[in-house]
């Protein structure tokens, strides 16, 4: 694998790589990063990684400068996952001048659900996703179903702007109790690791109850709410919403239900589909 931490080897390299698929990341890379960097391998002939923890997606007393930063083992997974480039820039390469330019998300998207507790995450989320996809002019990009919301204000920055990429979308990968995998896994103690796998419990239960025929969606979130306070969690937000955009369900729509909620301090997210 080779590994650029600059633009211009990178983009040299790949002029003639064939069909290139992206799949950005944050690093400290678990079973989730890898299997969708197996994914990519089905949709292109060489895979970009990336590895950058983006300031502009945290806010100020979020956790950007305790996120695990973990480049020499993250180079190795993705090596044995036989990925062929890697792209770990520094903050100065991506970032050379203060970021004046920004892609605005949309209020229905960026205001809701995760941008409602985190506002502005996913405008810094998408510029840099932007950023990522002008330095590496992919063919394809892989995106997790885990972050559901992100998921969909990147395939709506694709095809707005009618970016020649195609987005896939890979499923949630999670431990054997449930828990999806996540980098934030790491900061839970042995007993918040216990205890976390509830929040998917929960929103299986709350799945199930949808699947045999309850309707009152606001009942079945309160009750959702109500479990996880009771056992030591700080929610904020468990909402049944439509897939194709993640607003209140009035019909028929394909559902999803999101969730996000602190344990101790860690803040963890999940989502089923319905
Ligand atoms: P991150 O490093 O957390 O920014 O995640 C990089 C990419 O990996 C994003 O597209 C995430 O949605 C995806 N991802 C993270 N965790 C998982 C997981 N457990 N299952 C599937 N995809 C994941």
């Amino acid at each position: 694998m080779k590994i650029f931490h600059e633009i211009a080897p990178l983009r040299a390299t790949l002029r003639d790589a064939g069909r290139v698929v992206l799949v950005p990341t944050m690093g400290n890379l678990h079973e989730g990063h890898i299997r969708l960097m197996h994914d990519a391998r089905k949709h292109g002939d060489k895979v970009v990684a990336t590895v950058f923890v983006n300031r502009l997606q945290f806010r100020p007393g979020e956790d950007f400068d305790k996120y695990p930063r973990t480049l020499a083992a993250d180079a190795k997974c993705l090596e044995d996952a036989g990925v062929e480039y890697l792209f770990a820039p520094s903050e100065d390469v991506m970032y050379p001048t203060p970021q004046y330019f920004h892609v605005d998300v949309p209020d229905q998207l960026a205001t809701i659900l995760e941008g409602e507790f985190r506002p502005g995450h996913f405008r810094g989320v998408a510029t840099v996703v932007m950023k990522l996809f002008q330095i590496v002019q992919p063919d394809a990009a892989l995106f997790g179903k885990k972050d559901y919301q992100q998921m969909l204000v990147l395939s709506g920055l694709v095809r707005e702007f009618n970016l020649p990429i195609e987005v896939i979308a890979g499923d949630t990968i999670r431990a054997e109790d449930g828990l999806a995998l996540s980098s934030r896994n790491g900061f839970l103690s042995a007993s918040e690791r216990q205890e976390a796998p509830r929040l998917h419990r929960l929103l299986m239960d709350l799945v199930a109850r949808i699947q045999a025929g309850e309707r009152d969606f606001a009942k079945l979130e309160a009750v959702v709410m109500d479990q996880l306070r009771k056992n030591g969690w700080s929610p904020d937000y468990v909402a049944v919403r439509r897939r194709a955009d993640l607003q209140v369900p009035l019909g028929d729509d394909p559902l999803v239900v999101v969730a996000a909620a602190k344990l101790g301090t860690t803040r963890l997210i999940d989502n089923v589909e319905i």
